[in-house]
């Protein structure tokens, strides 16, 4: 669920020796896709590991690009279905995709750019807290404060309550009508 962004700072690579293997080495992702973790032998000096490393590593880089490109392509799908049921089609956006470098919100949007992110956190959530911050997001296009006639607009989606809910019970959403804009990126800051 990582964003191509995350996808070319390079993951730190772990290197975990067992006893218990005898012979293959193999990797997979961990701690949210920053590390990769290379298991191996006991026996298996670096210089060994080294290229069979690099080539598992070109296999998961390539294999998440792959996900990760239809990750997006699905994102950018609902959120045209979302605008279609909320906003009468009429919203704009210029890009909309996962990023990974947000742990401590769960969107942004940039009304002046229209460019909207997503944390890789929310493709994980229930299809209806996605829906949530995506209309929430799509609202900003409209509305980029979070005054009274922006939660009007939120509203139009009917588990809005729920999903705030969920929201701040993992700290990302804050309760009260003019929750926090935090998720607001409405300089060059973006
Ligand atoms: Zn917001």
């Amino acid at each position: 669920m990582l964003s191509y962004l995350a996808m070319l700072t390079d993951p730190e690579i772990r290197i975990i020796r067992s006893a218990n293997r005898r012979k293959t080495v193999s990797a997979r992702w961990a701690d949210a896709g920053s590390v990769i973790e290379v298991l191996a032998p006991a026996s298996a000096s670096d210089a060994e590991l080294a290229p069979l490393i690099e080539t598992l590593r070109g296999r998961l880089l390539r294999d998440k690009a792959r996900a990760d490109t239809a990750d997006d392509r699905d994102l950018a799908r609902r959120a045209a279905e979302l605008n279609r049921e909320y906003f009468e089609g009429k919203l704009r956006w210029s890009e909309i995709r996962y990023v990974a470098n947000q742990q401590h919100r769960y969107g942004s949007c940039t009304p002046a750019t229209g460019v909207i992110r997503i944390s890789h956190r929310v493709a994980v959530m229930p299809g209806w807290v996605r829906d949530y911050v995506l209309v929430h997001e799509l609202a900003h296009l409209r509305e980029p404060n979070h005054g009274p006639r922006f939660w009007k607009l939120v509203s139009r989606y009917p588990r809005t309550e729920r999903a705030r809910g969920y929201l701040i019970a993992l700290g990302l959403e804050s309760e009260g009508d003019d929750a926090s804009d935090r998720d607001l990126e409405t300089s060059a800051a973006a």
